[in-house]
């Protein structure tokens, strides 16, 4: 038995455990927090879901080159480049910078559903979207809050000047259970939780590479647009070196760790 002595220093040190866990990491403390009906806890390799299931982190370090990264993605990895917010410069991101992109597709197959076996389509929200401005309906994820959350984006946004909304309106789509282009990854339209605005004037990497591969940055969208957008969970794909300017989707966490100031100098 453990004398009174022994037992203060013992109770302390669980205590302060508790409070500080040897593993706590602030990527991670706002993955959690960013998913509460979802996420659990972590440790410091394991992901714990609300259900008791746990997904592995992966290694803290990859040293793939950044094309298999892209295809095999731990959720380590997802904050890998650190995202950018609104009020930074508007400007062509360094090569292979693409916050966001990497993505465990473990993760969000769990997350949201698998659309290919009809997970996703029971999940989806109809949303009323620029309302003022015959925007239509359209449908998104209701898991994490998504609609909700693109619901007051879409009521901000209906308050801009006009000469905006031609960006908005009609919205190049929302849930689609697709790939993304040149790919076998399910594109985070699969999961219904992004959304593609007027493709009109947009601008995709894809559409816009050099016969040698480079990628020419170019961007349309207006930066009030994306403000709103980034001010309630979702990032842009403007930001990336492999740019998809029309394209938003729901990954509240980044936003958080910008806000943070993650990583700091
Ligand atoms: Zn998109």
């Amino acid at each position: 038995m453990l004398s009174a002595m022994k037992r203060i220093p013992l109770i302390g040190a669980i205590l302060i455990g508790l409070a500080f866990p040897a593993c706590a990491d602030p990527r991670l403390d706002a993955l959690v927090a960013a998913y509460p009906d979802r996420l659990a806890s972590y440790s410091d390799t394991e992901l714990v879901w609300k259900d008791g299931s746990r997904m592995p982190l992966g290694t803290r370090q990859s040293t793939l080159p950044f094309a298999e990264r892209l295809d095999r993605a731990s959720i380590r990895d997802q904050f890998a480049i650190p995202y950018p917010l609104a009020s930074s410069p508007f400007q062509g991101p360094a090569l292979d910078s693409d916050p966001g992109r990497l993505r465990n597709e473990a993760f969000f197959l769990k997350m949201y559903g698998d659309c290919r076996k009809g997970e996703v389509t029971s999940k989806l929200r109809a949303v009323p979207w620029l309302q003022d401005h015959g925007g239509g309906t359209i449908r998104i994820t209701a898991v994490n809050g998504v609609a909700n959350q693109l619901e007051k984006v879409s009521r901000e946004l209906d308050r801009l000047p006009a000469a905006m909304i031609a960006y908005l309106v009609p919205t190049s789509g929302t849930y689609n259970c697709r790939p993304i282009a040149e790919t076998n990854r399910l594109s985070v339209h699969a999961f219904g939780a992004a959304i593609d605005i007027n493709a009109r004037f947009g601008d995709y990497w894809l559409w816009s590479k050099r016969p040698d591969g480079a990628v020419i940055w170019r961007n349309r969208i207006p930066k009030e647009i994306v403000e709103i957008f980034e001010r309630h969970g979702f990032i842009w794909g403007g930001r990336w070196y492999h740019n998809d300017t029309p394209h938003f989707e729901y990954r509240p966490e980044l936003i958080a760790l910008a806000k943070q100031g993650w990583p700091r100098e």
